[in-house]
């Protein structure tokens, strides 16, 4: 079903986490690498100033990017990057007095939580591979360690990077079920069980909501109330598990005459409520009397006779997104019209 809604509440829990990584790394880590900065200014040492300085300058301006064009995703890139040359640059360069190794790390985290376990994994590995080889083939870079700090330094950073991406695996596979369960329970509870059409609470539930985030995919938007004529005689005549069998198989009609973006739900015992999205009133009159002609022309074999079904149809168009429920009860006082009418009809 196309129409339930796809984003769960585990999935926005998880898009506010990044955003606050990213505002963490942008704001308080940019302020904290400035404050490094400045003094080396000061004192003449252009090329850690340019160092940190920059690297700060960046971490802000991918934070407005994000605020400006909303992408979470690609601002998680960037800023990953950015830490990622920010680290290597550092080691190269060695720091005040060779410091640099003590503020290697927090990136192995920033990672994970920008970019996700795979992600992280792939970019950490590369990263310690890079700094192995600057470490241990010194003459490359201009920073000068003490042997015994750099292995250090190196095992211990591995283990953080192992003991980050274990925690984050689980981290993120338990965030995947629960937000699968969820979406599951979203589904079952929005579910009619017998015609696995949608029922009454998706509309309030989901479609409503929809709507009034996206109403240009759905307004105007057509709403047919049908009901089936003396479907209380078939069950009388015939038994419970007969009619239910043809709401099932009006179920299947529905799906195979509509278009995919209608939704056709069940709303009570042998009544439907058919959602047409950007569709006029004179469209919706077409296409509640297709339906309406094939429903009268289909054969519902029942205990090996072949038996007829005829249902009445009422018709209106929601204008706005504020009046769905009222557009709702238009539709069913021209239903009760069609029935006073004589039945099997659109109104
Ligand atoms: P009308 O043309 O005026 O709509 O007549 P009707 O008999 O269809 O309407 P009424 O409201 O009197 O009866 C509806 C019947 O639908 C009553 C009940 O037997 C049947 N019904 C309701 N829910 C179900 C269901 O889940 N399964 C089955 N088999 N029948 C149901
Ligand atoms: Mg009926
Ligand atoms: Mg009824």
């Amino acid at each position: 079903m196309t129409f339930f809604e796809s984003q769960t509440q585990a999935q926005n829990v998880d898009k506010d986490r990044r955003q606050y990584i990213l505002s963490f790394v942008s704001y308080i880590s940019g302020t904290v690498i400035l404050l490094y900065g400045l003094p080396h200014l000061m004192s003449g040492n252009v090329a850690l100033a340019s160092l940190l300085l920059g690297t700060s300058l960046t971490f802000l301006l991918t934070v407005v990017y994000y605020h400006r064009t909303g992408d979470i995703d690609l601002a998680c890139k960037i800023e990953a990057l950015l830490v990622v040359g920010f680290v290597l640059t550092l080691i190269y360069h060695g720091g005040y007095r060779n410091t640099a190794l003590y503020w290697i790390f927090p990136f192995p985290l920033i990672l994970f939580g920008l970019l996700g376990v795979r992600n992280a994994l792939i970019s950490n590995a590369v990263v310690l591979l890079a700094i192995a080889v600057m470490l241990f083939a010194p003459d490359w870079i201009r920073a000068e360690y003490r042997v015994e700090e750099t292995t250090r330094f190196y095992a211990s950073l591995v283990i953080t990077v192992i003991a980050a991406g274990i925690n984050d695996y689980f981290r993120e596979r338990s965030h995947h079920k629960m937000s699968a369960l969820q979406l599951s329970r979203e589904r079952q509870a929005n579910t009619d069980p017998l015609t696995l059409l949608p029922n009454r609470r998706f509309i309030d539930a989901s479609l409503q909501r929809q709507m009034n985030r996206t109403p240009e995919e759905f307004l105007p938007l057509g709403v047919v109330m049908c009901d089936i004529d003396h479907f209380k005689q078939l069950n009388d005549q015939f038994g419970h598990q007969a009619g239910d069998h043809v709401l099932r198989e009006v179920a299947r009609l529905f799906r195979k005459t509509l278009r995919r973006q209608d939704i056709a739900c069940r709303t009570g015992g042998e009544e439907f409520l058919i959602f047409l999205p950007r569709t006029e009133l004179a469209d919706v009159r077409i296409v509640a009397e297709k339906v309406r002609v094939q429903l009268a022309k289909t054969v519902f074999p029942i205990k090996g006779k072949a038996h007829r079904i005829t249902a009445s149809f009422g018709t209106t168009v929601c204008h706005n997104t504020g009046e769905l429920s009222a557009a709702v009860e238009r539709a069913d006082e021209q239903l009760y019209n069609a029935k006073k009418n004589g039945r099997n009809q659109v109104v």
